[in-house]
């Protein structure tokens, strides 16, 4: 094999450790900043207040508006904000929901953000923003949304629900299963891909019998850290193709989807390249998809889209929506391929490899 390729590192601080949160105003200062924004979800609210205060004359406001899918009219409402605070960057607190705020907002007005992320979606460390405006999703990749400084703090995550924590570290393994076959892969990435996954694959379950686990929670959250990290750089494939459909057409839950779509797709493509795939199939042990499988189930991840208000007659248009314009994939795919991937993922079943 001859080794070729381009790496293109992110110029974001990352900063790693219990309690790191507590030095958010030193992060912000150093950044040459003075005026803060928090952004927080409703349901995070008392979080991003509780920061507000702890930041003190360097907060002029806050903001608790975030959502899923990041909706246009909420970008505009807090940018609104934004400006009225004369605010001079935000701090995002929680999810990919309020990453993915800051980001919008930095979009719009090339805001320094820093985020202090709470969940393992991975948002943070990738120059890919989703908006949806009308009820339509689209997604566009810019350096300009790439924020400052991330500051990873395990405390912050010992209260993440388990099914949450479930769902979004799945999610997470998503990003680094599918970067081991990116067509831009390179062997950072790869090995990034790998050390991800293994992470979470020894936290999850801890976490399942002992959600407050400081040790355990700060692996998976340098797990999330090293999959969403991959996301940023290399081009996904099939299986964010087939949950974004799915996201965006038929309204499923994010971290939900790509928990149960996961074994699937990756079961799917590990016929075409067993030997890139070989990690997952190491780390987790057995064939990829059915491996995925059965550590998902172990963790008691949700395991059919029949659960979440897709109905088996929405899946023919889902598979159209999936196949209708093309994109990489190291395993040619038609619409009757996808169509059955898809009947297995909605009854839940265990995929054949
Ligand atoms: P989320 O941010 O929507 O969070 C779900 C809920 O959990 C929210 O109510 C939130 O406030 C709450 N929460 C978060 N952390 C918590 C904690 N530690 N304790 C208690 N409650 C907590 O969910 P998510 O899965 O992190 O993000 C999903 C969104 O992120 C989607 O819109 C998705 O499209 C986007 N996303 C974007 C990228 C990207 O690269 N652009 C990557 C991954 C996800």
């Amino acid at each position: 094999m001859t080794l070729g390729f381009t790496y293109q590192g992110s110029s974001a601080r990352i900063v790693f450790g219990n309690g790191a949160s507590a030095h958010a105003a030193d992060h912000i200062e150093a950044l040459g900043c003075r005026r803060a924004l928090v952004l927080s979800t409703p349901q995070q609210a008392k979080d991003g207040e509780a920061l507000a205060g702890r930041l003190g004359a360097l907060c002029v406001g806050t903001f608790s508006g975030a959502t899923m899918h990041t909706p246009v009219e909420i970008t505009e409402r807090a940018v609104a904000k934004a400006a009225e605070v004369k605010a001079d960057c935000v701090v995002s607190l929680g999810g990919g929901s309020t990453t993915g705020l800051g980001k919008a907002i930095a979009y719009r007005t090339d805001i320094t953000q820093v985020v202090i992320p709470t969940t393992y979606a991975g948002s943070e460390v990738t120059p890919i923003l989703g908006q949806t405006e009308g009820g339509a999703k689209t997604t566009l990749r810019s350096p300009r949304v790439l924020p400052e400084v991330v500051i990873y703090d395990p405390e912050l995550t010992l209260g993440l629900p388990v099914g949450m924590s479930v769902t979004s570290g799945l999610n997470a393994i998503a990003h680094a299963a599918e970067g081991l076959y990116a067509e831009d892969r390179n062997p950072i990435t790869s090995m990034m891909a790998a050390e991800g996954m293994r992470a979470l694959k020894e936290a999850l379950p801890v976490i399942v019998a002992s959600p407050r686990d400081a040790e355990a929670r700060a692996k998976a959250l340098y797990g999330a850290w090293l999959c969403g990290t991959v996301l940023g750089q290399v081009a996904m494939a099939l299986h964010h193709k087939i949950c974004h459909t799915l996201g965006g057409s038929f309204d499923t839950p994010h971290a939900e989807t790509h928990a149960i779509m996961l074994p699937h797709t990756i079961g799917f493509n590990a016929v075409a390249v067993p030997e890139l795939l070989r990690p997952v199939a190491e780390i987790f042990g057995g064939s990829p998809g059915q491996a995925l499988y059965d550590f998902a189930k172990s963790i008691g991840s949700p395991l059919a889209l029949s659960d979440f208000g897709l109905k088996e007659s929405d899946l023919d248009r889902a598979a159209e929506i999936a196949t209708k314009s093309p994109y990489p994939n190291p395993r040619p795919f038609d619409r009757a391929a996808i169509r059955s991937l898809l009947q297995s993922a909605w009854q839940g079943v265990r995929p054949p490899h």
